[in-house]
């Protein structure tokens, strides 16, 4: 057997991890706030931020000190027994986030949260079936969402691509344009039991929900007695400026949806998800409301919601509440929107922005047609993206043709004006 020191990094995760990821040759070592260093000492801005997962940038002191003082205590312990940390969790998740009452669930990832917003629509659907006795269970997703890697998540997501090589999917799924309310009327029937999607969305390249589409989702909820669930995963917690993320799109009380997904941010990169669902009533003769229908044994995961990740969380959202980070997100997403617009480059067709959670629309003719960009093989976002490592910034692509900022929501004047700085040289390069 070779010995491990006489390989090179590049060999090991070659040989012995799958090749699922289409990982760039960049190897960052350490990081603090919005920067990470690579393995050769290479100072590096960081608005890819785990994609949407570092609120507070990199090692955040109160994160770091919260880690170790609950390491040192207790790091797991089973959920058969009690673990105080997770209902100071959800009390903060439900009171200050997102103001609606209810209760949680704590799981790992956020395909893990969607997976039981998925149940909870399942059990909606046996306790409040069709006319004849038998379970709705029909979910309506949309085309751009994306709800995670597992089967039921992946079959959510509608986006072929995803799909591609695993059938049978899931059965189920409904798929319908994104924002359009004649398809969402139309696609109604006795066997709908929810709908699922994005206030804004991530992975397609940032694209929000319309605030005329998400009111006719309400609409329909209460008329058809759906559910009605949205994937917060990447918009929630703040990044688009508001505590929760479909606030940016229609401020205040209004929009009550029945179940929210939470990962990413909530853990500032240990691994956590979560799901919240209202309090309300199902209206079904008993007195159970819609947030005990999981009811003991239905569902669980081994180490969610652990003492150590629950700590994690309860700091990272302190700061962001104390530190108002969701306002702060909402005026630099417009700063950096203001600044951007202005350039007038050919390679950027528009900039989508949502508190920091913002797409540059790239102009993918353009760039395809470059003999550089043909060489590489790469799609537009992907190239861009290895010019911006290049010129020391990492971003993330989003599709094809958008490339994402999802930096820090703690991110400085400062910083952003760096950060435009690179980016507006690798578009000018071009
Ligand atoms: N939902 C949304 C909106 C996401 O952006 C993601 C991940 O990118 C997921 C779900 C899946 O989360 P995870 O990768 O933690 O399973």
């Amino acid at each position: 057997m070779q010995r491990t020191e006489d390989m090179n990094n590049n060999d090991l995760t070659e040989k012995y991890t799958l090749p699922n990821y289409r990982r760039y040759d960049f190897w960052p070592e350490r990081g603090q706030g919005a920067y990470v260093w690579d393995r050769d000492g290479r100072k590096y801005l960081d608005f890819a931020g785990g994609v949407a997962v570092n609120p507070l940038g990199h090692c955040h002191p109160e994160v770091v000190q919260a880690i170790k003082d609950q390491a040192e205590k207790l790091i797991h312990v089973s959920n058969w027994f009690q673990i105080p940390q997770q209902g100071e969790l959800a009390q903060m998740l439900v009171e200050e986030i997102l103001q609606i009452p209810g209760k949680c669930f704590f799981g790992n990832s956020g395909a893990e949260a969607n997976e039981g917003l998925i149940k909870l629509a399942r059990r909606y659907g046996v306790l409040k079936p069709q006319a004849d006795g038998s379970p709705r269970y029909e979910i309506l997703t949309f085309t751009g969402s994306f709800h995670g890697r597992t089967f039921a998540t992946m079959t959510a997501t509608a986006q072929e691509k995803i799909h591609g090589g695993f059938g049978p999917l899931v059965p189920g799924f409904k798929y319908l344009p994104f924002n359009d309310i004649e398809a969402l009327k139309q696609a109604i029937n006795e066997n709908t039991v929810a709908i699922l999607l994005e206030p804004v969305q991530g992975e397609s390249g940032v694209h929000p929900a319309s605030p005329e589409f998400l009111r006719e989702a309400v609409k329909l909820r209460d008329q058809h007695d759906l559910l009605l669930l949205l994937d917060e995963i990447q918009c929630g917690l703040g990044r688009t400026g508001e505590t929760a993320g479909w606030r940016a799109i229609i401020p205040g009380d209004e929009i009550q949806p029945d179940g929210v997904s939470f990962a990413k941010s909530i853990g500032s990169g240990y691994a956590l998800g979560a799901f919240w669902v209202r309090k309300r009533s199902i209206n079904d003769g008993a007195s159970t409301p819609l947030c005990d229908i999981l009811n003991a044994g239905s569902h669980g995961s081994t180490y969610g919601g652990s003492p150590l990740a629950c700590a994690t969380a309860l700091a990272t959202l302190r700061v962001i509440l104390r530190e108002g980070l969701p306002a702060h997100a909402k005026k630099m997403g417009q700063y950096i929107a203001d600044h951007a617009g202005q350039w007038n480059l050919p390679a950027v067709k528009a900039v989508r922005a949502f508190g920091f959670m913002i797409g540059f629309e790239l102009n993918h003719v353009l760039l395809e047609s470059r003999e550089d960009v043909k060489a590489s093989g790469l799609p537009p976002s992907m190239w861009i993206a290895q010019r911006c490592i290049d010129a020391g910034m990492l971003v993330v692509p989003a599709g094809p043709h958008v490339v994402r900022w999802l930096a820090p929501m703690n991110t400085s004047v400062e910083d952003a004006d760096e950060g435009l700085k690179i980016f507006r040289s690798v578009l000018t390069s071009l």
